[in-house]
């Protein structure tokens, strides 16, 4: 997220590990004293966190906030009966009109979901409001949406927006502002904002698919600027259109299965979809038809030869639907079998509306002159044509002419970055469109489009592409490269310079370039692999999960699982909020197997202070755990005498969102008191049998031995 911008999710976090725990025990005492109005927790909880209030302050200072809250513009607002949002007003209501309202708002919402929507639109409003005001300012707010990836033309905040123009109007208070950056009191905000409030409390908490789109964003920048350097590639020149494309034109538009969008470069500049049409229209053939039907006329496999080239498989058939042969054919299926009633124009605005919707009804167009140029061009699509007739590999009542007119009509609709994106992340998404939330294609439809995607949708790279980048994806003569993160985003690049195969030269170094950054190779989930990073997951819920177990283990003086821990990679000194560490509980529970392992064998340093100033000593000697309190000391006193040799650190290795989490000055200040000599000085100590200050026993699980051959295990 951008610097500044608050999140829900941050937000949460910091209440529940800092001010609430506290201000839940104030509040407790406060409120036997003194009666404190009926707010709900999290609001009020959120309040006091903000202001920094408690008790009777508190109580003066939401009524305070509540007379600001209704100046007379609201008033207005409010008694004008017009506005369809108008029903969440403040003014106190009989119970019975209370539970009218809610059943016309979210008839189809439970009790408990109605009051955690209500919740958040309240813990937006404080999240953004300003203190002095009491107003939120809807240009930050939307900034901040923004930084989520959610766009302001997104049609699921199209009620939000239309409901910020009509305030708008009704304002004549505000007449600097435009409807976009006007400021709110609590009640409007609140009325406007609550029609898509499901969607903007996902954003904010970060729960959508790139948690931290902002950081990925800057990572994709990054890839863009590369790509954007390279030169290389040629122009297609077989029909005049698109020899004439400016080759510096390089545009990247990304949009999530959650609607998050980012787009960079020449996004909007119209190019036509050539082949990067053929997995479409082979989709509406699938849906219509099933794979049955469809792939008893077309083949599954790469052809492994050039994409037009005239060549069918051993069963007389094209070898798969991404090839120009294939696709002809997927286009005789549309003709003569999904809409054998349609004339030639229907099955044009039929074909284009599935498109359209793919889209999420963003731009798809018609480019006549690359239509007329394409049918005037395509001698070799009419020998494929005429081949495959003479090999009988259309279905019956195939009128050849026909479909090779449509074949050129599909590869001529127009189409920009933006439109594509949608598109990819419709096919990631299992045919739903995330923007418009469309369910267009079954995603049994999607599953095998992807499959013949990845196999055979970069010309003669496929495979190469297949192994590389191991995603599916369609690439065309115009210059487009469409990629398809399943469960994830759909991706579209657009450069028109081609290398010798036909791809982009620029896409395909940016897909290459994205899947070295990122594990969205197929294969990159398997087990140790890799270190690349994962923008799906969540900084703090890793941080935590890891936090958790490593802090059960020790607790539960689990040795064998802490050892999994440390051979996962995990760091050992991560500490909970309190600031204590997996040796603090293994010594506050007397588990000195634990403690031996983490000191002997993980070298965690033997005197972290947690936030009361404890050190795991003193937990033994609280709880009363002689064996481990004499261990601790014995070892802390070898530390001091051996203080030279330290290392300036523990030996442990961090996972990729630790290293993201910790900062360097965090690494900087890590305990430097460790007795743990280096690994060499570890090798000539297990020599002379002093492989820790303190003597293991001998049935311990830290040996000497161990302490050594840990160094060489992974993660370590
Ligand atoms: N219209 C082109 C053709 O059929 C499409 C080629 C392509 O994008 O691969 O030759």
């Amino acid at each position: 997220m951008l610097k500044g911008v608050p999140t829900l999710a941050g937000r949460n976090l910091r209440l529940l590990t800092t001010q609430a725990q506290v201000l839940v025990h104030q509040r407790a005492k406060a409120s036997a004293a003194e009666p404190v109005e009926d707010f709900d927790q999290e609001t009020d909880l959120l309040k006091r966190a903000k202001f920094g209030h408690t008790g009777k302050q508190l109580q003066q200072k939401i009524i305070n906030e509540k007379n600001l809250r209704a100046p007379p513009l609201m008033n207005l607002v409010f008694a004008n009966r017009k506005l369809s949002f108008y029903d969440t007003s403040s003014t106190p209501k009989t119970k019975e009109d209370n539970a009218k309202l809610s059943q016309r708002r979210h008839y189809s919402m439970r009790p408990h979901r109605e009051q955690e929507q209500r919740n958040a639109e309240d813990v937006l409003f404080d999240m953004f409001a300003s203190e002095e005001t009491g107003l939120i300012s809807m240009g930050k707010f939307l900034a901040g949406l923004k930084t989520t990836g959610i766009r302001r033309n997104d049609p699921r905040v199209r009620e939000l927006m239309d409901n910020l123009k009509k305030v708008h109007k009704l304002n004549n208070y505000e007449t600097g502002s435009s409807a976009e950056t006007q400021h709110l009191n609590r009640e409007t905000f609140k009325a406007v904002v609550a029609p898509n409030i499901v969607l903007i409390a996902k954003a904010f908490r970060q729960q959508f698919v790139i948690p931290d789109f902002t950081s990925f964003v800057k990572d994709i920048e990054d890839i863009y600027n590369r790509c954007k350097t390279n030169t290389l590639g040629k122009l297609a020149d077989y029909i005049p259109q698109l020899a004439r494309y400016n080759p510096d034109s390089w545009g990247l538009s990304i949009c999530t299965i959650d609607g998050q969008r980012f787009s960079i470069g020449d996004v909007d500049v119209p190019f036509t979809l050539q082949s990067c049409s053929k997995p479409l229209t082979y989709a509406i053939a699938l849906e219509k038809l099933g794979p049955k039907v469809v792939h008893s006329y077309v083949g599954q496999e790469p052809s492994g030869r050039n994409f037009n080239e005239l060549v069918l498989d051993q069963n007389k058939k094209p070898h798969n639907p991404m090839i120009n042969a294939g696709a002809i054919l997927t286009c005789s299926l549309m003709n003569a079998l999904v809409k054998p009633d349609m004339t030639s124009a229907e099955i044009f605005d039929y074909t284009m509306s599935w498109f359209k919707r793919l889209s999420g009804g963003e731009y798809i167009g018609f480019n006549n002159a690359v239509f007329l140029s394409e049918r005037e061009a395509a001698d070799r699509n009419y020998a494929l044509g005429f081949y495959m007739r003479e090999n009988k590999c259309f279905p019956k009542r195939t009128n050849l002419k026909e479909v090779m007119d449509f074949y050129f009509q599909c590869c001529s609709m127009e189409t920009n970055c933006e439109a594509m994106s949608v598109i990819a992340a419709s096919l990631a998404n299992g045919g739903i469109c995330p923007t418009t939330e469309e369910k267009v294609f079954r995603p049994e439809v999607i599953r095998d489009v992807l499959s013949i995607m990845h196999s055979c949708g970069t010309y003669d790279y496929s495979g190469q592409f297949a192994f590389k980048v191991g995603l599916p994806a369609k690439s065309g003569v115009s210059g487009g490269m469409m990629l398809v993160i399943p469960n994830v985003m759909g991706i579209f690049a657009w450069s028109p310079p081609l290398d010798h195969l036909g791809n982009t030269v620029r896409g395909l170094q940016f897909c290459e370039e994205l899947v070295s950054m990122f594990n969205f190779h197929r294969y990159d989930n398997l087990k140790h692999l890799s270190n690349k990073k994962d923008p799906r997951k969540h900084r703090y819920e890793t941080k935590g999960l890891s936090i958790v177990n490593l802090l059960f283990s020790a607790a539960s003086g689990d040795v064998t699982a802490l050892r999994r821990h440390r051979l996962s990679g995990m760091d050992i000194t991560l500490a909970d909020y309190d600031g204590r560490t997996a040796l603090h509980l293994a010594a506050s529970e007397g588990h000195l197997e634990c403690v031996k392992f983490l000191l002997e064998q993980c070298h965690v340093p033997h005197n972290p202070k947690d936030r009361w100033g404890n050190l795991p000593v003193d937990e033994a000697e609280n709880f009363g755990h002689c064996h481990v309190v004499e261990f601790l000391r014995s070892w802390a006193e070898k530390a001091d005498q051996s203080s030279e040799e330290c290392k300036p650190e523990a030996v442990t290795s961090k996972t990729q969102a630790d290293e993201e989490i910790c900062s360097t000055s965090d690494l900087e200040t890590s305990p430097t008191t460790s007795p743990i000599p280096t690994p060499v000085e570890s090798g000539s100590r297990a020599g002379s049998g002093r492989s820790s200050p303190v003597p293991s026993d001998a049935g311990s699980t830290a040996s000497a031995g161990s302490s050594i051959d840990d160094k060489t295990k992974p993660g370590l």
